[in-house]
């Protein structure tokens, strides 16, 4: 049986920041195991941009902030192993843990390691886990099962939508499907506030006019081949509908967000002590689990907002394995756990004339008016950014543009891009439609140019990830 010092499940961003910190910490002797056909985890798919501010003091696309780390792994020639789905692991007598993953090439095949980092990230709960009643219809996905085939497959999976939940997930889908051409009727939320960012609030509905219902439920969807409308009502302080509010949406297409569940079905068979309420393994700060020499880090821990946290928690883990290989313990005052910093969230009725100032990680809670004679008055900024961020807000909003557009001679349709710079908020859709007719062709290069001069605004379109080159995307 083949044996290394390290086996990492999951070369997501968690599984990649632990083995270059576990490398660095001393232990070389180190495996990535990765399902699917490339590394980066669920950051490929999100390609709008909101990633890296605390890691690389930059604002980067999902895509980007992946490629960051596959070049760290390349560089320091960790080798993964793609296309390899972990089935199984185990504990042998002797104490070693034993990974069973099966690929095309190898078939199924065993592999020996003393130290294991689980980082296998989470998946969506789905229409069933709402009990929402109705046909089982086309034209039912969950958000990142959308978000899959519109920024990876190239495909459209509706034109008419209501997404369920306003999480981060679903406000971001929302104005994709629009970008995309959809009509996004509303996104329909349970509770009395959305539990997405502030600042997805503006940009992803406020900027295109969808309507937010909180306090509504979908009550039932209708169509027996496909969804041709939702049922939507008002729900009261106990989630209970309140009769009479029932209104019918015609649509085609329902998305659901409504939460992630860590992917822990490995991790209970290997018998580690769980926490049955966050479906998650029980750790120690260190970040081992009760069964000695398995650590966890990322989504399959705990669900993340941010990806820098993940990063920093996924470190944590790496070096603290790497001290467990070569000493046998990890010693005193591990780095462990990072939560999540209180989220900014949007309050109906409170958050209407703030902003969300997004300079800095700060994310700063700006009060701002606009005078009569066009000056613009702030409060609530730390920094003078805050100021002149607010200031744009007001008088002539920018926005990054994300998206993607088609690309030929690689072993995927869609290439993400984006606007070099902020372009002006009303040239969104013209710069759109621009990159709607263009066809690239691989290689391609992160930061490559892919059009100049978008829709006359004098800004730049380029690659967020690599194309083509050494077999990716
Ligand atoms: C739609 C969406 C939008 C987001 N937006 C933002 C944002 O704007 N800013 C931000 O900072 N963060 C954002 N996040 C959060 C951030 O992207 C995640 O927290 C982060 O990607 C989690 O990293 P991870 O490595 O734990 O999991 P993942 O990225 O999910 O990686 C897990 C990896 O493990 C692999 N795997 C799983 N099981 C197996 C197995 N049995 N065998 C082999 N491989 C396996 C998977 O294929 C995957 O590649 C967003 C997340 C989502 C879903």
């Amino acid at each position: 049986m083949i044996r290394h010092d390290m086996v990492i499940i999951g070369g997501g961003p968690a599984g990649m920041a632990a083995a270059e910190a576990a490398y660095n910490a001393g232990v070389s002797d180190i495996l990535i195991l990765e399902r699917d056909v490339r590394l980066g985890g669920i950051l490929n798919q999100c390609i709008h941009n909101g990633f890296g501010l605390h890691t690389f003091k930059e604002e980067l696309t999902g895509p980007e902030y992946a490629a960051r780390y596959e070049k760290k792994i390349e560089d320091l020639h960790i080798p993964y192993e793609l296309q390899t789905m972990v089935v199984d692991l185990g504990v042998d007598e002797d104490g070693d843990k034993i990974v069973t993953c099966m690929n095309r090439d190898k078939g199924m095949y065993r592999i020996k390691a003393d130290a294991l980092i689980l980082a296998m990230g989470c998946r969506e709960r789905a229409r069933g886990s709402m009990n929402t009643p109705g046909f089982r219809g086309a034209g039912v996905f969950s958000a990142g099962t959308a978000q899959l085939y519109v920024n990876i497959n190239g495909y459209m999976p509706g034109r008419s939508v209501v997404i369920v939940g306003s999480g981060d997930i679903g406000l971001i889908m929302a104005r994709r499907m629009t970008l995309e051409g959809a009509k996004v009727k509303m996104v329909v939320e349970i509770q009395d506030h959305s539990g997405g960012l502030k600042r997805n609030i503006i940009q992803c509905l406020r900027d295109f006019d969808i309507p937010l219902k909180l306090s509504h439920t979908v009550t039932g969807i209708q169509g027996k081949d496909r969804v041709e409308g939702v049922y939507v009502a008002k729900v009261d302080e106990g989630y209970n509908i309140i009769p009479g509010t029932e209104e019918y949406v015609e649509c085609d297409t329902v998305l659901y967000s409504v939460g992630l569940i860590p992917e822990n079905e490995l991790t209970r068979k290997l018998g580690a002590k769980m926490n049955e309420r966050l479906n998650a393994p029980e750790t120690g700060q260190d970040l081992m689990l009760s069964i000695k020499g398995v650590f966890a880090c990322g989504n399959v821990l705990h669900v993340h907002d941010i990806v820098d946290h993940v990063s920093e928690e996924a470190s944590n883990a790496g070096r603290n394995a790497a001290a467990y290989v070569m000493k046998g313990s990890v010693g005193e005052d591990p780095g462990g756990y990072v939560d999540s910093e209180e989220k900014n969230v949007y309050r109906p009725g409170v958050d209407e004339d703030k902003l969300t100032c997004i300079m800095c990680p700060n994310g700063c809670s700006l009060t701002a008016r606009l005078g009569d004679d066009g000056s613009v008055s702030v409060s609530g900024n730390l920094c003078p950014r805050g100021v002149k961020y607010a200031t744009e807000e007001l008088t002539a909003p920018k926005r990054t543009v994300t998206t993607t557009v088609r690309l030929l001679g690689a072993d995927c349709k869609t290439l993400p891009v984006k606007s070099a710079d902020t372009i002006p908020r009303e040239k969104v859709y013209d710069v759109i439609a621009d990159l709607s007719k263009v066809v690239v062709d691989a290689p391609i290069c992160v930061g490559d140019v892919i059009l100049k001069d978008a829709a006359h605004t004098g800004v730049d379109i380029v690659s967020c990830a690599d194309a083509g080159a050494a077999g990716k995307r």
